[in-house]
């Protein structure tokens, strides 16, 4: 695939500069200015490569939507809040929760969206989507663009689309994992020049051991540090949820996805999808040292169960006419909360952090 426009640039930036980091290899592949596989395309729902929550069902963007009305009124309903989206995607969870939010109308007039997209489709899509929902708009970047000021975070499948790293352990020590170009002329896995330093002290405690061989992935701490270094500073919450595993560990979770099965992760850069798991300890760790106080992680079943999305499943149920759209909404609760391998009950975690008085959030009650 040496003629795709990407395959060039990297082959190009490895030529010259030598081997890149997995690190730096995602980040081109997923967010390359040009040819990132979310800058070019639109890789959402029942067509695309995958289908997430808020795809599956209004309810869950709903949900979510009352959850957030909630977080406003024990922030004490702040006159102005900035109801912030960490990558969108289609913009659907924002309109099903603005929606469900008309029963809180004060806090829909305090509240501005500010979407973090990079994708200039996407963005067209969020535009459409949210075009007559009588709530202002904005875009940005960057988390960094978003102006000063109490705000509530929101972010589904986003931060699995974050870069990682991997560090693979050698007999004297870890070394970076990188992409080179093998002889054959395609990008193949292999190591950097000389073990990192100081990392056994970084590896959490269990791998200390680890035998020769054991990958270990980390996604850098100053993004969630900043996130809850403004919720310290500005007041309100966030809530990520995302696949991803409760205790730090060992393994490579990075994995290729494309038009709904496995890909090859080094094979056609920027064509198919990247992600790798979200390492939940690691993150409710950065989080805490900011000060905030963590709430989870929950199984992304129990939240939404505890937020009522039976109840409102059943409501969805009885104003339906069709047995067969009452048979989807059937469906939409399973998929969304069953604990097994065809659900995202189990395999979603839900984790939020708040400004510590604002006390125990909607659905994390013990
Ligand atoms: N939250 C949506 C979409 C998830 S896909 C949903 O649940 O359906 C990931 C989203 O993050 C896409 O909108 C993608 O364009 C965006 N994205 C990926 N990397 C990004 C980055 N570095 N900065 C901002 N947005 C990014």
């Amino acid at each position: 695939m040496a003629d795709h426009p990407l395959d060039a640039d990297i082959r190009r930036r490895i030529t010259l500069a030598g081997p890149m980091p997995v690190w730096q290899f995602m980040q081109l592949c997923l967010a390359h200015p040009e040819h990132g596989y979310y800058v070019t395309r639109d890789p959402l729902g029942r067509s695309g490569d995958f289908v997430t929550s808020p795809e599956i069902s209004q309810m869950f963007g709903e949900l979510i939507g009352l959850w957030a009305a909630q977080v406003w009124q024990q922030m004490g309903a702040p006159e102005n809040i900035r109801l912030v989206e960490l990558g969108p995607g289609r913009g659907t969870m924002m309109a099903d929760a603005l929606r469900a939010a008309r029963v809180a109308p004060e806090f829909r007039k305090a509240l501005v969206v500010h979407f973090v997209e990079i994708s200039p489709a996407f963005q067209q899509r969020q535009k459409q989507i949210l075009a007559d929902v009588g709530v202002p708009v904005l875009w940005h970047r960057s988390f960094e663009e978003v102006p000063a000021g109490p705000l509530i975070l929101l972010a589904n499948e986003f931060l699995d689309a974050m870069p990682v790293h991997q560090a693979v352990k050698q007999i004297n020590g870890w070394y970076e994992r990188v992409v080179e170009i093998d002889g054959a002329g395609h990008f193949a896995f292999s190591l950097g020049p000389e073990p990192l330093p100081l990392f056994e002290q970084l590896v959490p405690r269990q791998l200390r051991d680890a035998p020769i061989g054991t990958i270990y992935e980390w996604r850098p701490d100053a993004f969630p540090l900043e996130l809850a270094r403004r919720v310290m500073r500005e007041g309100g919450a966030g809530l990520i949820i995302d696949y991803g595993h409760v205790a730090s560990g060992d393994g490579e979770t990075l994995q290729a996805t494309g038009r709904h099965t496995y890909a090859d992760v080094l094979s056609t850069p920027g064509e198919v999808d990247l992600t790798a798991h979200v390492d939940f300890d690691a993150l409710s760790r950065a989080l805490e040292t900011m000060g905030v106080s963590v709430h989870g992680p929950l199984d992304q079943g129990t939240f939404l169960r505890r937020l009522g999305i039976e109840k409102r499943a059943a409501t969805l149920k009885s104003a339906i006419a069709t047995p067969e759209k009452a048979k989807e909404v059937e469906a939409a609760l399973a998929r969304l909360t069953a604990a097994d391998t065809t659900g995202m009950g189990r395999m979603f975690k839900v984790i939020a952090f708040s400004a510590p008085k604002l006390g125990v959030l909607p659905g994390f009650e013990s």
